[in-house]
């Protein structure tokens, strides 16, 4: 079983990933749109970019042309800031993912729309980075949907054997991460620690729902649980 999970507000909040994403967004674009009250939650980052450069009125084309320079400008702006305003592992994530990779029946890796440099980031702030051997970031495709197909050939190749969207668990914070679980036949396990409520995230039609991951015992329970044929 592959348990594939998200990040902010997932495991993870906090850090100073909306004031970096601000000031790269100047630096390489000299605009950053409605960045402080756009919703970021469940989106990749380069679909964050695009839809807050749109809203400033940038052409696509300049988007286009400006995405690679500004991937790296933004993971340069959160490395230099991670230190002053680290990112934090919510309740329970810690013991839940430390239990999880140290169990020999299940595998565990990333579905996030972060950057890949910036998971790393924001994962090594919070001290949970070395437990993911494996994952898809927002850097492998602006589509969510995508990302989970991906992760599944990553840990193909990691671990030597296939994996099935129907043996793996997706587990995130917004209706998205349902959505893109279910684009690969995955099980779903919401948690209500992001911007979304344990009635939004039922409404959303996951598999499971959590208030978080605080009872650590009745999370690994839910999780591996909803994988299970
Ligand atoms: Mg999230």
């Amino acid at each position: 079983m592959l348990l594939l999970f998200d990040i902010d507000g997932t495991l993870t909040r906090g850090g100073p990933a909306r004031a970096a994403f601000a000031h790269a967004l100047e630096r390489t674009f000299g605009a950053a749109g409605p960045v402080f009250d756009h919703d970021f939650s469940g989106k990749t980052d380069p679909l964050i970019t695009r839809e807050l450069l749109t809203e400033a009125g940038l052409p696509l084309r300049d988007i286009e042309a400006g995405l690679p320079r500004f991937c790296r400008c933004y993971v340069t702006e959160l490395e230099a800031r991670i230190a002053a305003h680290p990112v934090t592992a919510l309740p329970g994530a810690h013991a839940l993912i430390g239990e999880l990779a140290g169990r020999g029946d299940v595998f565990i890796g990333l579905v996030t729309g972060n950057l890949e440099g910036g998971a790393r980031l924001k994962l090594r702030s919070a001290g949970l980075w070395d437990h993911f051997p494996v994952g898809a970031f927002g850097s492998d495709h602006e589509d969510r949907n995508e990302l989970p197909s991906i992760a599944l050939r990553r840990a193909a190749a990691h671990w030597g054997r296939p994996f099935h969207g129907t043996e793996t668990v997706v587990v995130g914070d917004t209706p998205l991460d349902v959505a893109c679980g279910r684009a690969v036949g995955a099980a779903t396990v919401a948690v209500a620690t992001g911007r979304y409520s344990i009635a939004q995230l039922e409404a959303a039609d996951a598999d499971r729902v959590l208030a978080g991951f605080a009872d650590v015992e009745a999370a690994r329970e839910a999780i591996v649980s909803a994988g299970l044929p």
